[in-house]
């Protein structure tokens, strides 16, 4: 037993929580609630409110009497200073956080921890944007004295939806920018893991929001989710989450012809070259893929690699996928978690068994386990298949799994072909010891982020997105404040 286990006992025991509407705590208007279950072990954590299209109405309209009444009159100054004492706040309570999100999605307590220099570095990241927007004064053709000039000014309201894989960070990544820019929000966490949301909301509103400039409105995707997309009120969308709800969300956005962000889904090609330094590749290549279960939408999950070391990495690669410790995420040792549902483990197993059905070879793994005590898990073995081809589902398909495929090659040239033969484009992953290489991919690979020696690093001061079916708009450095932004020019006539 870890020290985490009574501190897990003592957050949720069973209990309601509420969504935040305009400052208030409340539930449903219909009453209904989503049970919040622990996917390591089935346990009832809590009860969140199961909002709808009225509850999100309510929402919209607290979040446009923020906008239009005091939130317009904070300053830059203000709003920075609140930023920075959210990023105090999540700090103290960032050890809770963590527990909350293990316990809620799964993700190793060890993992999650460790995630606190990216999700502070986003809060003071974004307080510091806060007093950095201005606008220009620009020349102009005009004779006499006509000046023009322009204003940077809040979008408006937006609707942030976001999934189940990484609550904090994704919130907070919709959250910052947009009190750092005065816009105002209504966050539609993923039905199968708010109750991080809640608390971060909490903390936030706990650190000085005025009513209504956050709200949090608990459901499902196809009720309270579709309802925000088309809402008449609202100015942006900002979503991270599979592609083809990206695709309803730009559809739903049409009518009033919001602005929208979308990060989106991928099947991200990792490059393992024959002058790679295989000590410290193997082990970044495996948690490319591996990590949180492979619920990440960067998740390198198809890795080639040179013909001629292709045994020696399908060996070590195995026995690192072997050695994992899987288990419950609050365990300090556990690398691997659950999977975040049922329903999320057997679309695993259907790729498993597409894959051993086209051809493909489990060299580690392919089956689901129950650890001691957590037969109510939804646990999968991180998992390497040999023998695959590019046509395979494995090789196309985002699986959201600990599955890895691993595909041979022979030329440079081919494989850049190959790697970028998917309608996806978030992110590649390249491992070579040459200069030349490291370059020639780096530009060659039709991604939004490629890394040379490394993996997984996204930081708040630079972009991160999608190409192709992965989505566009950048989140993380100053191009995600434009999002945020409209530009206003203003002529003067001074004569
Ligand atoms: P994932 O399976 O990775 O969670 P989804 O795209 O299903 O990806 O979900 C991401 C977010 O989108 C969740 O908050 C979900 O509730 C929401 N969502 C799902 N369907 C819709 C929809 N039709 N309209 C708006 N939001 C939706």
């Amino acid at each position: 037993m870890s020290v985490w286990h009574a501190r897990a006992a003592a957050l949720y025991d069973g209990s309601p929580r509420r969504m935040l509407i305009d400052g208030d705590w409340c539930d449903a208007r219909s009453g209904e609630v989503i049970e919040a279950r622990d996917p390591a072990t089935g346990r009832l954590l809590a009860t969140v409110p199961k909002g709808g299209a009225v509850d999100i109405d309510a929402a919209v309209l607290a979040a446009r009497r923020a906008f239009e009444g005091p939130w317009a009159r904070v300053t830059p100054f203000e709003r920075q200073a609140l930023l920075l004492r959210i990023a105090e706040r999540v700090q103290a309570e960032w050890e809770d956080l963590c527990l909350s999100d293990t316990l809620d999605m799964g993700m190793p307590i060890q993992r999650s921890l460790t995630n606190s220099r990216r999700v502070l570095g986003m809060l003071r990241f974004y307080a510091g944007q806060a007093v950095a927007i201005h606008g220009q004064t620009i020349p102009n053709s005009f004779p006499g004295e006509i000046r023009s000039s322009t204003v940077r000014e809040p979008v408006g309201v937006v609707g942030a939806i976001i999934p189940w894989n990484a609550p904090i960070a994704g919130s907070v990544w919709k959250i910052a920018p947009a009190l750092a820019t005065g816009c105002t929000v209504v966050l539609k966490p993923s039905e199968e893991a708010s109750l991080t949301v809640l608390m971060l909301a909490r903390i936030m509103q706990d650190c000085g929001l005025p009513p209504g400039v956050l709200n949090v409105v608990t459901g499902l995707g196809p009720e309270a989710g579709a309802a925000l997309a088309a809402h008449p009120g609202i100015d942006r969308i900002a979503f991270t989450g599979s592609t083809e709800t990206g695709r309803s969300i730009a559809r739903a956005a049409a009518g009033n012809i919001k602005r929208v962000s979308l990060e989106l889904g991928g099947k991200s090609p990792v490059i393992l070259c024959r002058d790679a330094d295989l000590d410290r590749a193997i082990p970044v290549a495996a948690m490319a893929v591996f990590a949180n279960s492979g619920q990440i939408c960067i998740a390198g999950s198809r890795l080639f690699v040179a013909r001629e070391i292709e045994d020696e990495v399908l060996a070590r690669l195995a026995d690192h996928a072997r050695a994992l410790r899987i288990g419950h995420g609050i365990d300090p040792e556990t690398e691997i978690g659950p999977l975040i549902s049922a329903r999320q483990a057997a679309r695993v197993e259907d790729f498993l068994q597409r894959g051993r059905t086209e051809g493909a070879r489990v060299l580690a793994g392919g089956a689901r386990v129950a650890p001691d005590g957590m037969e109510g898990g939804h646990f999968i073995q991180p998992t390497v298949f040999a023998g695959v081809a590019d046509d395979m589902a494995i090789a196309r398909e985002e699986i959201f799994g600990p599955v890895l495929s691993v595909l041979p090659f022979d030329e440079l040239d081919d494989v850049v072909t190959r790697a970028n033969a998917t309608p996806y484009g978030l992110a590649a992953g390249v491992f070579t010891t040459h200069l030349g290489t490291a370059h020639k991919l780096a530009h060659r690979l039709r991604a939004g982020t490629v890394w040379v020696n490394m993996y997984h690093a996204i930081d708040p001061a630079v972009p991160f997105g999608g190409v192709k079916m992965s989505g566009h708009g950048r989140e993380g450095g100053t191009e995600h404040l434009d999002e945020f932004l409209d530009t206003k020019a203003i002529w003067i006539n001074t004569d």
